[in-house]
């Protein structure tokens, strides 16, 4: 599948620092910042640093380097958003998994007892 990647959208303009994001940890390959309309107490956006436009984009074509730096920043948010009793890793992926941002991004979801995962 071809991914065709929007340099202007909101996540690409926060990494290029033209709006302010609340930053929660930052690596070489990764930024995690505050959801700006969290859904939990504890609700953490986690993006590469690289132009992926979906999960199944990075996991296919982001290096082996841009992936672990990925989830060592998954990693880091967890360790400090004080999640010990559990979260929510989502990664929505366009129109039917109603993907607003196209910047691939995680949500990690967390600080209270969360809903099942999906209606029945
Ligand atoms: P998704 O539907 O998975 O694409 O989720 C996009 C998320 O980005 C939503 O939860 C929004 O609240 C969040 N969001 C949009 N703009 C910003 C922003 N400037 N800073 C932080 N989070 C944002």
């Amino acid at each position: 599948m071809q991914f065709a990647y929007d340099d202007q959208n909101i996540f690409a303009k926060i990494l290029r620092g033209d709006i302010p994001n609340s930053t929660v940890f930052e690596n070489d390959h990764a930024l995690a910042f505050k959801d700006i309309a969290p859904q939990a107490p504890v609700h953490v956006l986690v993006i590469p640093k690289g132009a992926y436009v979906s999960l199944d984009d990075f996991a296919a074509n982001a290096s082996a380097a841009e992936q672990a730096g990925f989830f060592a920043a998954v990693a880091a948010v967890c360790e400090i958003s004080g999640v010990e009793e559990g979260f929510r890793a989502v990664a929505n992926a366009r129109t039917h998994g109603v993907q607003e941002v196209p910047h691939f991004h995680m949500h990690i979801v967390g600080g209270k007892q969360l809903g099942r995962m999906l209606p029945a």
